[in-house]
């Protein structure tokens, strides 16, 4: 047994294999084949066991995530029976002799690439589909079955790094954990991992040739062991297993309300980067989404994701919350969250550079098909919008203005919308101070604690080697805090937290005694924080 230490992201044992992480696509060989009749059956029984793979998939998200969200797998499905597809395969297979992962490979090139051409929203849309059912079955033909990423067993995932980018498109099912060599405690990949409720270890010395080796992620402790020894595992085995009788004895939260023993009642949210993390919200029994991360969105895709795609990602959030608040955040795009196809030009300090709300106000067309994906949501359910990186009064206005001028077109094209509330991000130093001017403009404030300790302390929040310096719990943050509730309460906003402080349990009392309204946390503590809740009195 070999152990290793690492930062700790998330306080939970996970037990399992590794898998090492390369970045980058594979890279599909060319190959001569003599026996054109045994590669065109190799390809056949692949293409069968991929649409076998899918309708499971589809069962599956049937009941987990409803049938709009399900209903990619079905499509996928009938992409691989399509006859241009299928024929275009055979063909290559036998008139260039070649081995079934190039020609599945060369196809899904070649009709990803027309489809992208095409004019028609829709079919644009399609090119990611020929990408993924073409990698699909290329991971079939070379092995690597299941999850194009991890594969079909649940592995504990060791990487140099990963990017949120390449974290969100991880089948979180078959996550046990994650090691990193590189990353910090506060960047968007080690939220993810408290979202997804796994342990994830930083700063570990990682090696290739743990790739398929036995290991167990203490996330108490901080340590990877290796090939751990019979007495280690079972030490951990019982750990783990009391965190799951916790777990158990925590369902009995569910159903109750989210009040103090004297009667102070808080909203208790969750925080979700995608259409996929709503199960567990409603498994935690959250009383609403706090924080949809929808940038997450943007990075999942091979381009734009267009108008539709959006609109069917909120209406299914909205519609599986059922009447219950979904805040989604506007894109809120740059520093370490990035996708190629915004051709973002490399900073100096992409933290303090071109993002969010920043792109979007000069990127018109990109916003506006946003918001009128979200408006035209808002219809299926109760859908809030705010704003992130606020840091003054004009650019709220002038969100405001774009907003009133997506409504009315809307109205004219007979396209129903329902009641939005708009509130922003809190989370410059300039919106604290300037709270009393912005809070008459919006209808809630959320505090975005992750980049306000952040801005407030002049740490960034990406550099591991500034992670002990980087002190949520500074005076000057929990001041900001409580002048923010003040300014907020005194216009008549409400005021929230779904920054990552939010769930930091030794404040929580804090926060009710600061007035706090809402609190909107990783799904995974929804059920102690309303135990907490509900053991105190604030007086
Ligand atoms: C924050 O900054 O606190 C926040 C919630 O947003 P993000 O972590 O996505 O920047
Ligand atoms: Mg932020």
């Amino acid at each position: 047994m070999d152990t290793y230490t690492g930062k700790s992201i998330f306080k939970k044992i996970a037990i399992g294999k590794i898998l090492f992480y390369q970045k980058g696509e594979q890279t599909i060989k060319r190959t001569h084949i003599e026996e054109v009749d045994a590669e065109l059956k190799r390809y056949e029984k692949a293409r069968a066991a991929a649409i076998e793979q899918l309708d499971a998939l589809h069962e599956k998200a049937l009941k987990e995530v409803g049938e709009a969200n399900a209903a990619v797998f079905e499509v996928h499905a009938m992409m691989l029976e399509d006859d241009d597809y299928v024929d275009s395969i055979v063909n290559i297979i036998e008139s260039q002799h070649v081995n079934a992962e190039f020609a599945v490979a060369t196809t899904g090139d070649n009709f990803s690439k027309m489809f992208a051409n095409m004019e028609d929203d829709y079919f644009k849309a399609r090119a990611a589909d020929v990408k993924d059912i073409s990698e699909r079955l290329i991971n079939i033909l070379s092995g690597k079955e299941g999850d194009q990423v991890i594969g079909d067993q649940p592995v504990i995932v060791v990487a140099d790094d990963l990017a949120p980018s390449e974290t969100v498109q991880m089948d979180k099912k078959k996550l046990l954990g994650f090691v990193t060599k590189y990353g910090s405690a506060n960047s968007h990949t080690a939220i993810l991992a408290r979202t997804m409720n796994i342990p994830a270890l930083i700063g570990v010395d990682i090696q290739e040739e743990w790739n398929g080796k036995l290991a167990v992620v203490d996330g108490y402790e901080g340590i990877l062991y290796l090939e751990p020894d019979g007495e280690t595992l079972a030490r951990l085995q019982k750990r783990q297993q009391e965190d799951l009788e916790t777990e158990k004895l925590l369902q009995q939260m569910k159903g109750k309300e989210d009040v103090t023993l004297d009667g102070r009642h808080i909203r208790l949210y969750a925080n979700i980067g995608g259409v996929k993390d709503v199960a567990d919200v409603l498994a935690n029994d959250a009383a609403g989404i706090g924080l949809f991360r929808s940038e997450f969105l943007y990075l999942e895709a091979n381009d734009y994701p267009d108008e539709e795609t959006q609109f069917r990602a909120y209406k299914t959030v909205a519609e599986n919350m059922a009447g219950r608040k979904v805040i989604v955040r506007t894109l809120d795009i740059g520093a370490d969250k990035q996708a190629d196809y915004f051709k973002l030009d490399k900073e100096e300090n992409p933290a303090m550079g071109y993002r969010a709300i920043r792109i979007c106000l000069e990127r018109t067309d990109i916003f506006k098909t946003q918001l009128r994906a979200l408006l035209r949501a808002s219809a299926f359910g109760n859908i809030a919008i705010m704003y992130p990186m606020i840091i003054s009064v004009d650019e709220v206005r002038k969100i405001k203005r774009i907003f009133e001028e997506v409504k009315q077109e809307l109205k004219e094209q007979a396209i129903p919308f329902g009641d939005v509330e708009q509130g922003i991000m809190i989370e410059t130093p300039a919106a604290v101070l300037i709270s009393d001017m912005l809070a008459p403009e919006v209808d809630f404030f959320s505090i975005g604690t992750n980049d306000l300790t952040q801005y407030t302390l002049a740490i960034d929040r990406q550099n591991m080697k500034l992670d002990h310096f980087y002190d949520s719990h500074h005076p000057a943050v929990l001041r900001m805090i409580q002048m923010i509730v003040e300014n907020g309460h005194k216009h008549g906003c409400w005021v929230g937290i779904c920054g990552e402080l939010g769930a930091d349990m030794t404040l929580t009392k804090t926060f009710l005694e600061m007035g706090i309204d809402e609190l909107s946390v990783s799904p995974a503590f929804v059920l102690p924080i309303r135990k907490m809740i509900r053991e105190l009195s604030i007086g």
